[in-house]
């Protein structure tokens, strides 16, 4: 057993590092590489800014985890959370039971979703929306008599969570090669990342390109055994990979030929992040169901939600029995009493046409105006407040480097010495600040990406 007791020669810091190395397994980190230097404490956030133990002030490029899309410290927030643990911290809605912030969310989220997507399922992150999915859309098929449409296609390095479900429809390699083996009855096409892996083809043709992979793998698999489509509208873990606009329209196109759901996992998309309340809108996708969390309550909770329209609502609804599936903590009082808080704030502030016809569109100028001439900025890709930028060794030739996600960690680690939170996938850095960033922020962001890069760059020379 260690000891945990702070010593009196310790400073704080280095307490909770210790405490912390001793006990706590991190999330999606390698926790020997991290023990040896000790995990960096946050203790405070404020607006579009953290500090941590040791009073450094870091601009949060992240938004937390790409979720805290109305800042730090937001009063009408915690005072939501405050008032519901006074009243009512837990009832569940198993027993032909409700409540009053459940039922008043619901009815919030249905009035921002697009289409009609007004029956809404609670869950508690986006890993359990995405497996929500997965058993709603298979017991829809078998409720309409065609239990053999079940097979889910997603794409290689989308991201959909970590849970069994999520892993499976996901396309990280990295992670189907631990935990496994992983769902059956789940295939994968190639992701629309045009820089990347477009050789020669202008935008629009590998959009078209990219999409049409998915009429092929309907067609290897049978269009009778194929129950959905699921994608994220941009790629968010995977680097923010924003596909060439004839995309969408080309996938949604081939979904209804063939009569297959499409499912839009909105966990990073939604409530606000591209400029419309949901990715989908950005893109003129019509989806049949949509996941989101993070944002939903601009992760001051957890809590999350599926979206489901009238096609298979009603159908699970009025055929369907009693769907076996739930939470404990689906629709949680106080999360739902927070997100309610911050769906209004939202529509208070008018967030949403602020990312849409403001700081989005200065966002994405500024960065593009400062990485102009950086040597190792290949490409920018984004829309709203999210962006991509892919590292590369020679931007004329445009040849990534060998090693790759080298370059990434060190420019991340860079940004997190010089006070900005940027994370790194592979080559790639991604941005997604807080909705509510300032013009004057977004410029002291952006000059901390060019003095990063800068900074990376006399490191790989
Ligand atoms: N789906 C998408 C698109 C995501 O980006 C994420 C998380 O980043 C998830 C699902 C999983 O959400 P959670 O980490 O809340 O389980």
């Amino acid at each position: 057993m260690q000891s945990n007791a702070v010593t009196q020669t310790e400073n704080l810091t280095a307490a909770i590092q210790r405490i912390d190395a001793n006990h706590h397994w991190h999330p999606f980190t390698d926790t020997a590489a991290l023990n040896s230097k000790g995990a960096r404490v946050i203790v405070r956030g404020e607006g579009v800014y953290v500090w941590d133990s040791e009073g450094n002030r870091i601009i949060d490029g992240m938004a937390g985890l790409w979720c805290v899309n109305m800042g730090y410290g937001r009063k009408e927030l915690i005072d939501a959370a405050k008032q519901q643990l006074d009243e009512l911290p837990y009832y569940n809605h198993f027993f032909q039971t409700t409540t009053t912030p459940a039922a008043v969310l619901a009815q919030e989220i249905a009035s921002v979703t697009p289409g009609d997507l007004n029956h809404i399922f609670f869950a508690n992150s986006g890993s359990e929306a995405v497996d929500t999915l997965i058993r709603m859309i298979r017991h829809y098929w078998a409720v309409e008599g065609k239990p053999e449409k079940n097979v889910l296609i997603g794409r290689k390095n989308a991201y959909h969570g970590s849970t069994i479900g999520g892993t499976s429809l996901g396309g990280m390699g990295a992670m189907h090669k631990q935990g496994g083996p992983y769902l059956p009855n789940i295939e994968h096409i190639d992701q629309p990342y045009w820089y990347g892996e477009a050789g020669d083809l202008d935008e629009e043709a590998f959009g078209l390109k990219a999409a049409r992979a998915l009429e092929e793998k309907i067609l290897e698999v049978g269009p009778e055994k194929v129950a959905a489509f699921i994608g994220e509208p941009i790629q968010g873990a995977g680097g923010v990979i924003v596909p060439p606009a004839s995309y969408w329209p080309e996938i949604q196109r081939i979904c209804r030929k063939y009569d297959i759901l499409l499912a839009a996992d909105e966990v990073i998309c939604g409530f606000g992040r591209t400029g419309s309340w949901f990715g989908s809108q950005t893109f003129g996708i019509e989806p049949d169901l949509m996941s989101m969390a993070k944002g939903l309550s601009s992760g001051y909770m957890p809590i999350s939600a599926v979206a489901v329209g009238d096609r298979v609502a009603n159908c699970l609804i009025e055929k369907g029995g009693e769907f076996f599936h739930g939470f404990t903590y689906s629709g949680h009082p106080v999360a739902a009493a927070v997100a309610v808080a911050n769906i209004r704030l939202m529509k208070q502030e008018k967030v949403v046409d602020y990312v849409a016809d403001d700081i989005g569109p200065y966002f994405q100028q500024q960065l593009r105006a400062v990485l102009a001439d950086q040597p190792l900025t290949g490409h920018i890709e984004g829309a709203g407040l999210v962006a991509g930028i892919a590292l590369v060794k020679d931007r004329e030739a445009k040849q990534f480097f060998a090693d790759e996600g080298t370059v990434g960690t060190l420019c991340r680690d860079h940004c997190f010495e010089n006070g900005l939170i940027m994370r790194a996938v592979g080559d790639r850095m991604v941005l997604s600040p807080p909705l509510v960033i300032s013009r004057k922020e977004v410029d002291e962001l952006c000059a901390k990406v060019r003095k990063c890069f800068d900074l990376t760059l006399d490191s790989v020379r």
